[in-house]
């Protein structure tokens, strides 16, 4: 029974999909719920050139590419229609403090002992003067400090992309309409509830049309426009651990190679994206409307930029937090509408493809399960609360002591669950990723590490080496990498031959 005292047996069967927004969310659900279930549903999507999309968005991280798998797409047709560049990372500049830089990559760093970590045998290396930088036993990294790139066949690489954002939608757009997705232009200016259930019964536009559906994708951007404005489904703020609730973007003419990872350059009030990308590069500073106003933020961003602006700088305002409930009556929510913390790891085109790999799996063919929506909702939950502690950590890790900006995020009280990651690592050396978490050990390490916490001891089944035998262990593993990376082609040449935008 439900809040209405509706039993799941009243359930109607689900056939007609109506995705509200045509961003990459909307476009994202169109395409896997065409290509998987396009045969025996109705979907219709909906969106309004003149609102248009928010238009960033263009860093991805390596599950980008189970996605495309899914949708059986070509990788260099991708790349090519997209302007994309490959990605190995993320370079933080000035986080740990000014002029300190670190990379948190996408590969995995040494090599691991069943009882402890790679971090243990460095920790030891570094004590006993054996070891180099941590960085140095990561292939990505080294690639990406190198700019190099090139798909390996036996030891592989871990990647993602770079990509246009407006060109992905217009891609995936193209993909969906292929597989039976309606689009239909037009302004929603009413939303259509059941004053019995609550469900939503159409959608109303500015043409006079109405759009009926069983079940409704909201996918309509930051205004939530189904599952907030509507459906009154309330907003969890996480501003006390995330400051920054404001962006502005540029973007500029390419200078020189692209480099095949993100540049994150931390400024006195929050911090500057560069991503590199085929035909151009996008650009943002990313801070706290608390510390610094827009006009302060576009002049330090501009001051910031290599090459020529292509646009003037566009103010984004958003709300970092999380819908209570992401799927409430026949409404689930994906993309911004749903949450957003923030842009730093790139995670949120990732939420996406989970949220909609995760509506899959729970279809409601049959009708709305209420058990489904409440698994749903709490796995949906459970997995960003990780995400934002990740996020938290390098804001509240810093040796920044040179703006009230860094002061505030250094002393502020985190969630318990990141305090304690933290703790653990700082006395111990010893991480541990949760289940069904998206960053694995090697990268809470890099971050912790690189960020400035020094663990105090090591695992003891690092001591059971002697110098020799773990100098050769390391010198092995960097060798290793060392030669392949030389190997490799740079990453513009790469990309070019593999997939130049021209082409196509
Ligand atoms: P939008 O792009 O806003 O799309 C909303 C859609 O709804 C549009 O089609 C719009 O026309 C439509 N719509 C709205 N109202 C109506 C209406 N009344 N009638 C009809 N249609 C309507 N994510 C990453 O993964 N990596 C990043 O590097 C990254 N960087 C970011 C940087 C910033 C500054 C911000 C703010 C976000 C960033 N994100 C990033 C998040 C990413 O941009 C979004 O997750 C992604 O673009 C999906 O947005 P969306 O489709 O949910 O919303």
């Amino acid at each position: 029974m439900n809040e209405q005292g509706h039993t799941d047996r009243d359930a109607k069967p689900i056939q007609r999909i109506v995705i509200a927004g045509g961003g990459t969310a909307g476009w994202m659900v169109a395409a896997l719920m065409s290509k998987t279930l396009g045969k025996s549903l109705d979907i219709k999507l909906v969106e309004s050139d003149e609102i248009g999309t928010v238009g960033v968005g263009e860093a991805t991280i390596p599950t980008l590419l189970t996605f495309h798998e899914l949708l059986e797409i070509n990788e260099q047709e991708f790349m090519a229609a997209t302007q994309a560049t490959f990605k190995l990372g993320i370079g933080f500049e000035n986080w740990r403090n000014v002029n300190e830089n670190y990379v948190h990559s996408f590969g995995t760093t040494g090599t691991d002992h069943w009882t402890a970590g790679f971090q243990h045998f460095w920790h030891k290396g570094r004590e006993r003067n054996l070891a180099g930088d941590y960085g140095d036993y990561c292939l990505e990294l080294k690639a990406a400090l190198a700019g190099r790139f090139a798909h390996l066949p036996r030891t592989g690489m871990n990647y993602a992309f770079h990509l246009d954002a407006t060109l992905y939608a217009k891609f995936l757009r193209k993909f969906s309409e292929g597989f039976g997705v309606q689009r239909v232009e037009g302004k929603i200016v009413q939303v259509k509830a059941d004053a019995d259930s609550g469900h939503i019964r159409s959608i109303k536009l500015d043409s006079g049309a109405d759009i009926e559906g069983d079940l409704f994708i909201d996918c309509t951007g930051f205004r939530g426009l189904l599952i907030g404005e509507t459906l009154k489904v309330p907003y969890q703020d996480w501003s006390h651990w995330l400051f920054n609730d404001s962006a502005v973007a540029a973007q500029t003419e390419s200078v020189g190679e692209a480099v095949p990872y993100t540049r994150s350059i931390a400024h006195a009030s929050g911090w500057q994206w560069r991503i590199p990308l085929q035909h151009r590069v996008g650009n943002g500073l990313v801070y706290s409307s608390r510390y610094i106003d827009d006009e302060q933020a576009k002049t330090t961003l501009m001051a910031h930029l290599q090459g020529q602006p292509l646009m003037q700088p566009r103010v984004l305002k958003f709300r970092p937090g999380q819908r209570h409930k992401t799927w409430h009556k026949n409404c689930v929510a994906i993309g911004l509408s749903s949450g957003f913390i923030e842009p730093l790891e790139s995670t949120s085109i990732h939420l996406i493809q989970r949220g909609i790999i995760r509506l899959m799996r729970l279809f409601p063919v049959r009708g709305i399960c209420q058990a489904d929506v409440d698994e749903y909702n709490q796995q949906t939950l459970d997995e960003i609360e990780h995400i934002r502690d990740f996020v938290v950590l390098h804001y509240k890790v810093t040796n920044r002591t040179d703006s009230p900006y860094w002061n505030a995020c250094r002393s502020m009280e985190v969630p318990a669950s990141l305090q304690h990651r933290i703790n653990l690592f700082r006395e111990t050396g010893r991480v541990f990723r949760v289940p069904n978490e998206l960053f694995a050990e090697n990268s809470w390490i890099q971050v912790m590490l690189g960020q400035g916490i020094t663990p105090k001891q090591h695992h003891q089944s690092a001591d059971l080496m002697g110098d020799a035998e773990l100098s050769r262990f390391l010198n092995g593993i960097k060798a290793n990498i060392d030669r392949t990376v030389a190997q490799l082609p740079t990453h513009q040449a790469y990309f070019q031959q593999y997939c130049g935008a021209a082409k196509v």
